[in-house]
């Protein structure tokens, strides 16, 4: 089956600082992955070259089979490829509603906002009352919620989530989840970067594992908590890189 994201040997960082070193990883249609890793060893990073947020200094990146390095990151958006990224990422000093419309307006195209924020009301009640609020006078879980409604208003073919439970209380993170379960079982494949590797484990299919910016294990969640568990916080457990 052709992956729907895959990345070959990619190499990539921030200016002369480099952040990833040669990962390969991929994500078929309808699967859900958690990447994991300790504070620092490239997973915002990999998921910002993953959605082309961040252009590879070297490798590629693949969705459905087509060469996507170096592409503007909304044609990732209408490849079907959503970034949740991480924190609260929202514009704090435009209403709820104004934010809608500035993604909707990338991700769907002029003519998409309205049906869009149309959709995105009637499945998240909550914003459409909070409408007209400023986006920074929303409680961290209803920020959060506002992000996430940019990207689930259509069902993506791959989410790409970074650390969506960072600093919200359990409840919300419940229901965050409760959410990705649901869109998992309607057919949209997941990349989850996760702190909380209970809840990441629960959801996914595979683990990828990151240690300073390469990939040292991957495998299935089934019966993994306690290595991943090992393999984040005592690093000598070195095995060969699996590309
Ligand atoms: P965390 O779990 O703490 O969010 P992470 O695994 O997501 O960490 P990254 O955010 O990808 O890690 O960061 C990888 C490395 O790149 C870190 O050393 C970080 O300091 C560095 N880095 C991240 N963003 C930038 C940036 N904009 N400019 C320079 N260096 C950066």
């Amino acid at each position: 089956m052709t992956p729907i994201l895959e990345l070959r040997n990619v190499s990539a960082g921030y200016g002369p600082f480099h952040a990833l070193f040669d990962v390969c990883l991929s994500v078929q249609p309808g699967e859900a992955v958690a990447l994991l890793g300790a504070n620092g060893v490239g997973k915002t990073t990999l998921a910002r070259a993953a959605t082309g947020l961040i252009v590879p200094t070297e490798g590629s990146v693949w969705v459905d089979g087509v060469d996507m390095t170096g592409v503007a990151p909304f044609r990732f958006a209408r490849a079907g490829v959503a970034h949740a990224p991480e924190g609260r990422s929202v514009f704090a000093t435009l209403t709820v509603e104004e934010n809608l419309r500035l993604s909707f307006r990338q991700s769907k195209g002029r003519r998409g906002v309205g049906a869009a924020l149309d959709q995105a009301f009637s499945q998240f009640p909550l914003l459409a009352r909070r409408r007209p609020m400023l986006a920074g006078n929303l409680s961290g879980g209803e920020q959060r919620m506002l992000s996430m409604a940019r990207v689930l208003v259509e069902a993506p073919r791959l989410l790409v989530a970074d650390e969506l439970s960072l600093g919200l209380a359990p409840i919300i993170v419940d229901e965050i989840y409760h959410d990705l379960a649901r869109l998992r079982s309607e057919g949209t494949a997941l990349l989850i970067v996760e702190q909380r590797i209970s809840h990441a484990l629960a959801l996914c299919d595979r683990v990828v594992l990151l240690e300073h910016g390469t990939v040292i294990w991957e495998g299935p969640t089934d019966g993994a908590e306690a290595r991943v568990v090992a393999k984040i916080f005592d690093h000598s457990a070195g095995e060969e890189p699996p590309c």
